[in-house]
C-alpha cells in the first residue's frame, strides 16, 4: 500500500492520502480548502529524496529500478560507489 504526499496549494501543509484516492476532493484538515488528490503517477512528487526519478547505473548507464542499489547488469552497487561483482571463475 502505497500513499500519495502531496502539499495543500492553499496553506502548503502537507499531507498524505491513501493511493486509491487520487483524483477525489478532500478537506485541507488546516485550512478547511478543498484539494484535490493528485495521481500518483511517475515524476509526481513522490516521497524519493532527490527530485532525480531516473535511475541509471552510474557505470554502466543502464536502467535502474528507482529503488535498486546494485546494477543487476554490472554489478555496481551505488551505496558502496564501486562493482561488487563476486567472480567465481
Ligand atoms: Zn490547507
Ligand atoms: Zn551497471
Amino acid at each position: 500500500m502505497s500513499e500519495i504526499k502531496f502539499k495543500c496549494p492553499s496553506c502548503s501543509t502537507e499531507l498524505e492520502a491513501p493511493e486509491d484516492m487520487a483524483g477525489d476532493v478532500v478537506e485541507c484538515p488546516s485550512c478547511s480548502q478543498n484539494i484535490s488528490i493528485p495521481q500518483p503517477s511517475a515524476g509526481v512528487e513522490v516521497a524519493s529524496s532527490s527530485g532525480n526519478n531516473h535511475n541509471a547505473c552510474p557505470n554502466c548507464q543502464v536502467e535502474m529500478e528507482a529503488e535498486a542499489v546494485i546494477c543487476l547488469n554490472c554489478g555496481y552497487h551505488k551505496g558502496l560507489g564501486k562493482v561488487i561483482k563476486t567472480d567465481l571463475s
